[in-house]
């Protein structure tokens, strides 16, 4: 049996109204179908990748937390801080921190004590 409906819907890709043949098309055309398609893999790309940057970033702080000696940078990670902050502490000399040539190395041991006063 062949339907003569014809159901007003509104394309989820492009918005625009159109004339469909069941209710529960979704797209207007080809054209729009293929492109949401499209869309919907790039973003399931993105949320694999982001998952991949969650997962070695939080197997760095593991690897941060394993050192005795800390860059500035790690000790923001490790602090969830700004290198500002850091540096700040440093100054007060709430911090000591260690030069070799221009680089600034924190001992992992003066963070941690940082919290045992
Ligand atoms: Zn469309």
């Amino acid at each position: 049996m062949s339907s003569n409906i014809r159901v007003n819907r509104i394309c989820q890709y492009c918005q625009k109204e159109f004339i469909a043949k069941t209710t529960k098309t979704k797209y207007c055309g080809d054209v729009c179908a293929k492109r949401a398609y499209k869309d919907r893999k790039r973003k399931e790309k993105i949320e694999a990748s982001n998952e991949q940057t969650k997962k070695s970033k939080t197997k760095s702080i593991e690897e941060i937390q394993a050192k005795d000696f800390l860059t500035i940078a790690e000790a923001c990670e490790l602090l969830s801080v700004s290198r500002w902050t850091i540096w700040r502490a440093i100054k007060r000399n709430e911090l000591n921190a260690g030069k070799i040539g221009r680089r600034v190395i924190l001992r992992r041991s003066d963070i941690e004590s940082l919290f045992m006063q």
